[in-house]
């Protein structure tokens, strides 16, 4: 199996290093060099890349990483991506033979229409979809298509860990307090947010169980996210119409 090590990059992004004994694989990295920093000083080879969607935050760094590391390069079909090599439409299972593991592929449409998810050994890695208490930006997929990608990554096993791809938690917090105050779980989560915040720590990864219990975009069958959704617009019925309006207001938030 392997290791997860964290890589920020530019303001809140996370590239994910996923690294067995000497072999490692990344995923979405968005700028080759603090990459190419860690393998180098940890004498590692990369053996592939993930990527989860388009964006250049995502795959910015692909076209230096193959420059020095010539390798396998996963990602979405319907999309635009460097050096692409195993083009994934979502439901595949690949196997990373470096790491000695499975990884199932999702796909999760909303944010971007060919965005995956990949999930292996516990671990899921969802680029912009599912982020700490919130969700991705609707920029070419439907609330439909969202809420239906969010609701198969909360369907995922409650221990799974969940390696998003910005750090966004403590202001997606603030939104989710608006929403639902009276959630007992989200008031601690906020609470642990802000200590960990003040060390300089990462939010990231969380757990399935953890975003079923505060986010709310996950949460929209409880009944203080469904009379909060009604008060920003009125006539809103059903969790889609829920889940569309907290995406709205969270856009102008
Ligand atoms: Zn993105
Ligand atoms: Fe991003």
């Amino acid at each position: 199996m392997f290791d997860v090590i964290r890589i920020p990059a530019f303001q809140d992004n996370y590239i994910w290093l996923l690294r067995n004994g000497a072999a490692a694989v990344v995923v979405d990295p968005g700028d080759a060099r603090p990459v190419i920093d860690i393998l180098e000083r940890d004498g590692l080879s990369l053996a592939a890349i993930l990527i989860t969607h388009h964006h250049a935050d995502h795959q910015g760094g692909v076209a230096s990483l193959l420059a020095h590391y010539p390798c396998q390069v996963f990602g979405p079909a319907a999309e635009s991506i460097t050096g692409l090599t195993q083009p994934l439409r979502g439901g595949e299972t690949i196997r990373l033979d470096s790491l000695g593991a499975e990884f199932r592929v999702f796909p999760v449409p909303g944010h971007t229409l060919g965005h995956l998810a990949y999930y292996g050994a516990g671990c899921l890695f969802c680029g912009d979809t599912l982020f700490g208490a919130g969700c991705g930006r609707l920029f070419e997929g439907s609330p439909a298509q969202m809420l239906d990608s969010l609701e198969r990554l909360a369907a995922l096993p409650d221990a799974t860990s969940v390696y998003c791809a910005h750090e966004y938690t403590e202001a997606n917090l603030r939104f989710a307090l608006a929403v639902e105050a009276g959630n007992r779980n989200l008031q601690a989560r906020v609470d642990e947010v802000a200590v960990t915040r003040a060390k300089g720590l990462s939010t990231v990864p969380s757990t399935i169980a953890l975003e079923k219990a505060t986010n709310p975009f996950l949460r929209c069958n409880e009944p203080e996210v469904i009379a909060s959704a009604k008060s920003r617009e009125a006539g809103v019925d059903g969790p889609l119409q829920v889940f569309a309006a907290l995406r709205e207001w969270k856009n102008s938030y």
